[in-house]
């Protein structure tokens, strides 16, 4: 009897508390955010420096895609021709076809440039059967919001700063080292 009422005044709690603050969103009125590390729909970055996206239209990313729903094609870079870019290729034509993307992220792990990202988007539904074909401007659309909301950083950037850090740290325990050295010997 005891172990009933407890389980009946645990249920009441329960329930008020949900009632003052849900635990359920309305979606899709409340969207879910989605962790940093969320990995949504491939999409292209811009390099702001230079006001061009990062892609020089390679294809190593359409070679490694195990889906082949990548196509994309590069031309001279007007940008570099005025010496105001370093790129000399730049991306002319490019198209993911996301119906048919599984989300891997190769894509990312083989691009050289910087230039191609998982996203954060992931609510792209469509009733046409073609309707999730995506182009360069659309990418790029949805590669400029992923670098503003999550303060997108370069990966090779990032990785050279790292490799700054460490050689500093290296040097100056480097440093620091001889005159203990030198301090042992003249002991
Ligand atoms: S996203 Fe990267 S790998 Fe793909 S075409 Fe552009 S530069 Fe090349
Ligand atoms: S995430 Fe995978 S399947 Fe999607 S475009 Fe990139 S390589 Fe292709």
């Amino acid at each position: 009897m005891l172990n009933s009422v407890k389980g009946m005044m645990l249920t009441l709690a329960s329930t008020f508390q949900g009632l003052k603050k849900p635990v359920t969103r309305e979606y899709p009125k409340q969207p879910t955010p989605v962790q940093p590390r969320f990995m949504g729909f491939p999409a292209l970055t811009w390099d702001n420096d230079v006001d061009e996206p990062f892609c020089t239209g390679c294809m190593v990313c359409i070679r490694n895609c195990p889906t082949q729903c990548m196509s994309a094609s590069m031309m001279d870079n007007p940008l570099n021709e005025e010496g105001k870019s370093h790129r000399r290729k730049i991306v002319d034509y490019f198209e993911i076809n996301l119906n048919r993307c599984i989300l891997c992220g190769i894509c990312v792990e083989v691009c050289n440039f910087d230039a191609i990202v998982m996203s954060h988007e992931h609510e792209m539904s469509t009733y046409e059967r073609n309707g999730d074909r995506v182009d360069l401007p659309a990418l790029l659309d949805i590669g400029k919001k992923y670098q503003r909301e999550t303060a997108w950083i370069p990966p090779t950037v990032l990785a050279k700063a790292k490799k700054e850090a460490e050689d500093a740290a290296r040097a100056a325990a480097a440093e620091n080292a001889e005159p203990a050295a030198a301090a042992q010997e003249a002991d």
